[in-house]
Parts: structure tokens; sequence; C-alpha cells
């Protein structure tokens, strides 16, 4: 199948899932190469990092403005790559990059500012403390083909602004979209060996794992993340695991179904489906349930499935016919197990090779494939309760914890509710989007992953934390050196009533007894 990347001699092929079209070839980079490539950036990283964050911020906007100049030409390269709507390249891959990048210009010296430490413990008051967040040194990023842009570009730029050196192992499907990000950070000004792009498999992402680098932010599949936890772990190398979701949508019966309906046919389709924060279980108050199955339907009928080129469609192709057959599974298993298929549930092949109709199920329950494995494709099973509890329950009796979304005419009533959902990210009246809010962190619960990218808690992700304290009286033996004796010892019981005594007699007792006990060693 044209559409399968093919390894012969160690070389990738990525074609267009919408036509089958030949791409572009690539070597895939082999251990040795990848050893290199992570020396090389070990020599160039302190020099990039002394050379100060204000300087770095001032390429971060050189690199905007050239994505922006071009955000046409990278729009359509990743259509052609990816396979989704030109619309979406623009918005959910240009522009959250585009705005990642505002978010570090305007926020990364704040963030990476050292910062003292007070210190309220009498003996230590003499020390001015500091924190210094430094860069970790080399840190390796590997991606997947879904947002084969926004996803590498955006870890890759917290990484860099805060000093760090990147070697990038994108998907073997994207490789190209993610060389887009390589070229224009060189024409903006990072050296070629500051931040490096390997095409290559998942052997190249092994030997990524096995090169030295100093953290590892992996974006995937949760077989995968399990599978490099393991790898990390034997090397403590410290990781961002950001994997799969299976995202709950809650559709109480206040909501606004004409707005509700549109949501869940955004959040379980955009992309194809093809979203780590897609909605792929969607939960509806029983009252209102047959007239939002109604809308839902009626609206997926009307979209429009095409190649991601022609502005008037609204749905791509999915990546490739592996992941084309997972959901033809889901859908089987749901199908035979007596869920109702109530528009969808075939392939178009009229249209190229990969085409999957937008699909809506009823009548699923939590024993069917649909509602457990993340499917990754353009599917919505659609579930009644009856009660918030029951909700609740529905929605973290998964293995996942990415996203969840809750529809509401209630803002009170869907915030009470958010807190009790097993999420990284809920959000109210909407889907999918946070992944977009430069602002917001990203990172699930459970399955779905550890630590964040994105925003404030993204950037610190890229950093390490030294804590560094000076003491002001450099002349001057500190007490708690030897020697120690029964004097000594007094002085301290002394100091320990002075500060934590409960009654204010046996303080000032304890500081009588204290007194001196700060200075005078003799060793
Ligand atoms: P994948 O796990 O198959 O591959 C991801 C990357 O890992 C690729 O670059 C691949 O070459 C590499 N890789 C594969 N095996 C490896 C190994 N053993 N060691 C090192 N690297 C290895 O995932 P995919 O199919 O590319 O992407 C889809 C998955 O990614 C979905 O599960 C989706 O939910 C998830 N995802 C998560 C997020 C998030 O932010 N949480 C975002 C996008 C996608």
């Amino acid at each position: 199948m044209a559409t399968e990347i093919q390894i012969a001699a160690k070389k990738l092929a990525c074609f267009n899932p919408a036509t089958g079209e030949l791409l572009h070839e690539f070597v895939c980079s082999g251990e040795a190469e990848v050893r290199e490539a992570v020396a090389r950036s070990r020599v160039w990283q302190l020099p990039w990092y002394e050379l100060s964050v204000q300087k770095r911020i001032a390429i971060l906007g050189k690199f905007q403005n050239l994505l922006h100049e071009n955000k046409s030409e990278i729009a359509q390269a990743i259509t052609r790559e990816s396979g989704k709507p030109y619309v979406e390249a623009l918005t959910t891959e240009v522009l959250v990059v585009l705005d990642a990048t505002r978010f570090l210009i305007e926020n990364a010296h704040r963030l990476l500012r050292e910062e003292p430490v007070p210190h309220a413990n009498l003996a230590m008051r003499t020390k001015a403390g500091r924190i210094l967040r430094q860069p970790y040194g080399v840190v390796g990023v590997i991606s997947p083909w879904n947002y084969p842009f926004s996803i590498p570009g955006t870890e890759s730029l917290a990484a860099l602004v805060a000093g760090n050196a990147v070697v990038l192992k994108p998907s073997e499907f994207t490789s190209m979209s993610a060389l887009h990000v390589g070229s224009l950070l060189y024409e903006a000004g990072v050296p070629k060996d500051v931040f490096q792009v390997l095409p290559g498999d998942s052997g190249s992402g092994v030997a990524l794992i096995g090169s030295g680098i100093d953290k590892l932010v992996f974006t995937g599949s949760v077989p995968t993340g399990k599978r490099i936890a393991q790898l990390a772990a034997a090397r403590f190398l410290p990781v961002v695991l950001e994997l799969g979701g299976k995202d709950a949508m809650l559709v109480l019966d206040d909501a606004d179904l004409e707005v509700a309906s549109s949501g869940a046919i955004w959040g379980a389709f955009v992309n194809a489906g093809q979203a780590c924060l897609s909605v792929e279980r969607c939960y509806v108050q029983r009252s209102v349930h047959d007239a939002f199955l109604a809308a839902v339907v009626n609206k997926t009928q009307r979209l429009r499935v095409g190649n991601g080129m022609n502005p008037e469609i609204d749905m791509g192709p999915m990546i490739h016919r592996r992941q084309l057959e997972i959901v033809e599974q889901h859908v089987e298993d749901a199908r035979t197990r007596g869920a109702r298929v109530v528009t969808g549930g075939t392939r178009l092949p009229e249209l190229g090779p990969n085409f999957y109709a937008p699909t809506v199920l009823a009548d699923v329950t939590h024993e069917m494939r649909i509602m457990r494995e993340e499917t990754f494709g353009p599917v919505l099973p659609i579930l009644a309760f009856d009660t918030e509890d029951e909700a609740v329950q529905l929605a973290n009796d998964s293995e996942f914890g990415l996203g969840a979304s809750i529809f509401t005419r209630d803002r009170a009533r869907g915030e009470a509710l958010a807190r009790r959902l097993a999420a990284g990210t809920v959000l109210i009246n909407d889907v999918v989007c946070g992944f977009g809010i430069s602002e917001a962190p990203h990172g699930g619960v459970k399955s779905s992953g550890i630590g964040r990218t994105h925003g404030s808690f993204g950037l610190e992700e890229m950093v390490t934390i030294k804590y560094v304290a000076s003491d002001r009286l450099p002349g001057i033996k500190k007490a708690w050196w030897f020697p120690y004796g029964a004097a000594f010892t007094r002085q301290i019981e002394g100091l320990l009533d002075m500060q934590f005594a409960a009654s204010l007699k046996h303080r000032v007792q304890g500081a009588r007894r204290a007194a001196g006990c700060l200075f005078g060693k003799k060793l």
C-alpha cells in the first residue's frame, strides 16, 4: 500500500495520505549518526546558553516573523504530509506555534530569572539563597505525526529559549514538517548544531534515548511511552511523556444542544479524529440524549470529506492504512456487541486510500473497545447517563486521563464537575483547544503521561533547579560544626524551644539558654 512507510536500505518514504503520492524519501538516522549529532549539540549548547535569554528571545522574534511570512507555504506542506485541511494546518499548527512563540517572547525572561529564597529559620538567616533555572543540556524530542509541526515546534522552542540544545526525532510519517521548524530556526539565527532534526524510525528513537541526552520530551502512544519510560528509567533520564487520550465529553441536561452538538462533531472529527485531545466518548444526560443525538447525526451527515487542499472540505483522510484499520476494528467490535451505527461506519475508497466516513455510534457500553481503547479516528460514540455521579463514574472509568469537556449553561455546575474528573485539562463549553492556549499547561494523568508541556509549567520542564546560598558572615564558624559537647547541646535545646515551644514563657527561657549558641566555635 502506497501510504505505508517503506523501510529499505535504511530509507524512509513519506506519502500524501490523501492521494498516495510519494512526497519525500529520507535516509533513516542510525545509532552512530544520532550519537554524533548529540555530541555536536553538546559542544554548542554552552555558548548558546551563555548568549543570554534576551538574545535567544530576539532570535525567537525573528523566527516568529519568518513563520508568519511563510505561513501559507508551511501550512500547505503540513497538509500534503498529514492530510489535514489547510485551514487546520493554519490554525492548529502555524497559529499554535506563532502564539507559543509570543508566550515565550513575553514571559521567558521573567520565568527563567533567578529568584531569591528568604530563609525563616533563625540559624540560616545569614545566608542569601537563590534559585537558578539552568538548562538540562541536550534535550531529545521525539514527536508523532498528528500535529507534525506544532508538537515538535512548541516543545523545541521552550527547550531552546531556556538555553538547551535540541535533537529532534520526528515521526517517520511527517519528517518534512519537522524539517520546516529547523529551516526557520536556522534562518532566524539558531546555530545548526543547537537544533538538529534527525529523520528516523523507532530505532532512531531508541538510539536517541541511549545517546546521552539530558532530558527527553516524548509525545506519542501509551504503548511506546511505556517502552520509553523503561529505557529512560534504566538511565535515570528525566522524561516528559505526552501520551494518548480517550477524552470524555459530558453534555448536561441544561446544555445548549445546538452549541454542544457542534462542539461534539468538531471535537470528534477535527484532524479526522486523530488528536490526542479528541472527543472519544460522549456522555449525554438522558432527558436530552435523543435531541442531542439527532442534532449530531444531522450535522455529521453535512460534513464534507476530501483532500485537505480543497478549502471546501471539513475533514481529510486518516494518516495511513494501519490507523484506518484500528478504527474499523473498533467500530466492528462495537457493532457486533450491539452498538448502533447511526451514520458512517465505512471507508470512502472513492476519495482516496485512507478516507473513513465520520461516524456516530449509539447504544454503546463500556465493555466495547470503542469506549476503552484510544481509537484515534473519526468516530463519536454516545452514551446516556442519568445522574452527575454516574457521569463522573463513567468518565473516570478509563486508563487514560488527558482531557475532558463539559457542556452546561451553569458555569458553577460545570466547574464543580470539572474538579471530579481525572484529567489534565477540563474545558467547559469547548473541546480540544486547550493545546492551543499557550498559557495553559498541556499533559495528562494516569496512562496519559507524566509532566507538562506549554505555558510556564512546560518551560519549567526544560530547566534544572539549582539552589545557591552565600553566607553573609563568611568569617564566622557555624554553630552546627564541630566540636559538640554538653553545653552546646543545652544551647541547641534552648534554640529549639525558642523557635518552636508552644508558650511564650518557654520560648523566652529557650532564648536565654540558646544565647551565644550561634557564635564562638573553636574548631
Ligand atoms: P507512536 O508512539 O507510534 O510514535 C511516536 C514517536 O515515537 C514516533 O516518532 C516514533 O518513530 C517514535 N517511536 C516509536 N517507537 C519508539 C521506541 N520504541 N523508542 C523510541 N521512539 C519510538 O505514536 P504516533 O502513532 O506517532 O502518534 C499517535 C499517538 O500520539 C496517539 O496515541 C496520540 O494520542 C499520541 N499523542 C499524544 C499527544 C499529547 O500531547 N498527549 C499529542 C499528540 C499525539
